[in-house]
């Protein structure tokens, strides 16, 4: 297979546009263009998104909210205190909800290794009935359901966006199908994310969440890693991956207080492309710092490609890493066998 890396962009997800001096804007993708733009990598093809279909948004939306959300189309809308839209934001929302699908079918249907959906607007705190914290539909959720729909049997979705996917969470808490787990940071908006929130019913265990206080840097993401997610992640053995790719826990980003660097975010990158055996395909969330958003994007599609892998350094991990480890593991140490 010639072609390792689909990268999805569109022109409209550049014009979704929130509103003066929001965080959430056009010029993210702006940085990510011109980066990419400027050094090439080799093995990536670029691909065009596709709106999804209701069917597909119905895998996690219910259909009033869906009715509701076409129905502001062309009509700039306040959806909630910080989620706006613009004229062309809800053709961004299907857009974006369509390439997470798209890129999905790429990957199981072999026509490409991997994939990398650079899209706006985010997605994971979208909740079944509402938007939420900049996001209309939820991309990567839409994606797990997808694979699972093309016969992936076991999906991790994996958060480490700064901030916690409460609309993932929920989506597939009583699930055992698909595993969530998020690294971010807490507490911090959205509030949820409780490391003892471990899923319910069949899905008990299958929740994973890890909050760290804020301060953190790529050795501590290197301990939650290795010692909560990889771990969990072998004894669940997934056949497929989506990553919610946030880049607001970047050392730089205005928004998130941790201080991860490009290097981090390729080392937990090569990690989950090893854990998913290549069946893997990133979904752009947040990342407020244009730089460090772009040369981080930059440095996964690396990975991804196959021209570039991180090993995760092991230096000294903060005690408060290692409070929240244990409180991550007082929630699951009867389901996984942690470490020794
Ligand atoms: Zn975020």
């Amino acid at each position: 297979m010639a072609v390792r890396t689909h990268l999805y962009t569109s022109d409209v997800w550049v014009a979704h546009d929130p509103g003066p001096m929001h965080p959430e804007r056009p010029e993210r993708l702006k940085s990510v263009h011109a980066v990419l733009g400027r050094a090439p990598i080799a093995n990536v093809e670029r691909r065009t998104p596709r709106p999804a279909t209701r069917d597909e948004l119905h895998l996690v939306h219910a259909a009033p909210y869906v009715e509701q959300l076409l129905a502001t189309a062309g009509t700039p809308t306040q959806l909630d205190g910080d989620t706006s839209t613009s004229a062309r934001s809800v053709e961004a929302a299907l857009l974006a909800a369509g390439a997470a699908v798209q890129a999905v079918d790429d990957v199981i249907g072999e026509r490409a290794e991997n994939a990398f959906a650079l899209v706006r607007p985010p997605g994971h705190h979208a909740e079944a009935h509402t938007a939420m914290g900049f996001c209309l539909f939820n991309n990567a959720a839409i994606a797990a359901e997808a694979a699972r729909r093309r016969g992936a049997e076991r999906v991790l979705l994996l958060d480490w966006d700064v901030h916690h996917g409460n609309g993932s969470q929920s989506h597939f808490y009583a699930r055992r199908d698909v595993m969530y787990a998020s690294l971010h940071q807490h507490p911090f908006y959205p509030g949820t994310g409780s490391p003892l929130l471990a899923g319910e019913g069949e899905g008990l265990g299958f929740n994973v969440n890890c909050g760290l206080p804020g301060g953190q840097g790529d050795d501590d993401y290197a301990a939650v890693f290795e010692g909560l997610f990889l771990p969990i992640a072998e004894q669940f053995a997934p056949d497929f991956v989506v990553v919610s790719a946030g880049f607001d826990p970047h050392r730089a980003d205005p928004l998130g207080g941790m201080r991860v660097t490009e290097r981090g975010f390729a080392a937990m990158c090569s990690a989950l492309k090893e854990v998913s055996k290549g069946r893997i395909v990133l979904l752009l969330e947040g990342g407020y710092d244009l730089d460090g958003l772009a040369q981080s994007v930059h440095a996964c599609t690396e990975v991804l490609a196959g021209a570039r892998s991180e090993r995760f350094t092991s230096g000294s991990v903060r005690p408060d890493t290692a409070d929240a480890l244990d409180a991550s593991w007082s929630a699951h140490g009867r389901v996984w066998k942690r470490p020794s």
